[in-house]
């Protein structure tokens, strides 16, 4: 499955193939790096990763709704007071669309604040005949094509930390602190979008909160959870280096946790049964996920949730496929009837952006708003058939303007250039978000 080389990963004085690891240049560079974080405080605490369980378990019970999303990959420049809250205004509105318009808990989840390093499908990369390592993230090397930038730094993996760090620290103070309550959610909007459809409707959603918040204030109706938002991190564990660093062991019950993020994935190409990711991912106590490509069969979900979720925790382990537009229909029945039958129970989510990328004449990675929704609406149409709760979605996404996917209604291929920004693959922007968040919540209430 893994067109890349291995490397060795010590896991109780075994060694495990662990997929996608850098060939770090510099071993005592390594040590002094693994040290340091090894001493740092954890960033999120168990307790935290626990209550993200509980909200998960909700999930899997077919009671909630998870909304996952963020950047493809964060960039150390990229960790600005604007460009975070662009992300979390855009993940606050897509959800309260959601719960407004289905009716739906919906749990938060960014995917930020850890979001450094990328698995890549070819270890190099050629231009003009010179080839050097790929880019693998922020946390590993640089996307400049020389070959200071492309050799794999340690350093870097502290850089990760503090960039976490800074995101997290923003994170709290906007869920909790005033500006993320639901009398702020007209000005979650953003100027740019209000003259969109997507925006208007929006706009006149707001209207309504508002008036029914009116209406419950003068009814002497007030409660803490107005005003503040609960909000959880995740990023793919895949440096196994960093994320066995900040593992922490949760006083209260002996457990180790990864102290990096609340949830943690496991990606589409580290998922080898036999391998050092799934290994570690064994002996954590966060909520975690297990990314499905179209090739996943059924025995290997039930080989996770035997080999993740032993004592079948409800909330320990979602599934988030990510099959294609043309492939979720014939794939995912599958996976979710043997799963069912079997009695292990998981959360389903949809990551409608993996299985739907392509190459733009203009060599732009991309991928269309229309793809991306008739993979949403093929999981709905899935778990409608067999019964089964269609629990979430795993969106690529940022706050801005930018022109990377194709479509909703403004952005065309020849459009691409206009803004392409991301350090990897391409993100809805904020109109396309909020505009899937409404074909959802309709598709919810279906
Ligand atoms: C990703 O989430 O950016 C990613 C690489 O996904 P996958 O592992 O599903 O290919
Ligand atoms: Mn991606």
């Amino acid at each position: 499955m893994n067109p890349l080389p291995t490397t060795e990963y010590r896991a109780d004085g075994n060694s495990l193939p662990a997929a996608q690891q850098p060939a770090w240049a510099d071993p005592d560079l390594l040590d002094g790096t693994t040290g340091r974080l090894a001493r740092l405080p954890e960033l999120v605490f168990a307790e935290e990763s626990d209550r993200l369980r509980e909200r998960l378990a909700a999930v899997a019970r077919g009671e909630a709704f998870v909304l996952q999303g963020g950047d493809c990959a964060e960039t150390f420049d990229g960790v600005t007071a604007d460009a975070i809250n662009g992300k979390l205004r855009t993940l606050l509105q897509m959800a309260l669309v959601l719960t407004y318009g289905a009716s739906v808990p919906v749990v938060k989840i960014g995917r930020l604040a850890g979001q450094y390093a990328k698995p890549r499908s070819r270890p190099t990369e050629t231009r003009g005949g010179v080839t050097l390592p790929a880019y693998r993230g922020d946390a590993v090397n640089a996307p400049d094509f020389t070959a200071a930038a492309r050799r794999p730094d340690p350093r870097r993996l502290l850089r990760m930390y503090e960039a976490s760090a800074a995101t997290l620290n923003l994170v709290r103070a906007f869920s909790t602190g005033g500006y993320a309550g639901l009398h702020h959610a007209r000005d979650w909007n953003r100027a740019f979008i209000t003259d969109s459809p997507a925006g208007r409707r929006y706009e006149e959603l707001a209207d309504d909160i508002d008036r029914s918040l009116r209406f419950m204030e003068a009814c002497g109706v007030t409660s803490r959870q107005l005003h503040a938002v609960e909000f959880f991190v995740s990023h793919e564990g895949l440096l196994l280096d960093y994320e066995r660093a900040l593992t922490r062991t949760d006083a209260r019950t002996g457990r180790a946790y990864a102290g990096s993020g609340h949830l943690l994935w496991i990606g589409e190409r580290t998922r080898g049964l036999d391998g050092a990711h799934v290994d570690y991912f064994s002996r954590i106590g966060n909520p975690i996920a297990v990314k499905l490509g179209p090739d996943a069969t059924a025995d290997e979900a039930l080989a996770y949730a035997a080999r993740l979720n032993p004592r079948n925790e409800p909330g320990r382990l979602t599934f988030v496929t990510r099959m294609g537009a043309g492939r979720i229909r014939d794939r995912l029945p599958g996976l979710v009837e043997k799963v069912t039958a079997d009695g292990a129970v998981v959360a389903w989510v949809c990551d409608p952006m993996h299985g739907n990328t392509f190459v733009a004449p203009s060599s732009h990675k991309t991928r269309r708003f229309d793809d991306i929704l008739d993979e949403v609406r093929g999981f709905f149409e899935v778990h409608r058939a067999l019964g089964t709760h269609a629990g979430g979605l795993h969106v690529e996404l940022t706050g801005d303007d930018v022109t990377e996917c194709v479509g909703g209604d403004d952005v065309l291929v020849g459009d691409l250039h206009r803004r392409y920004e991301t350090a990897c693959d391409p993100r809805l922007n904020h109109r396309q978000s909020l505009e899937l968040a409404f074909r959802a919540a309709e598709m919810l209430l279906d």
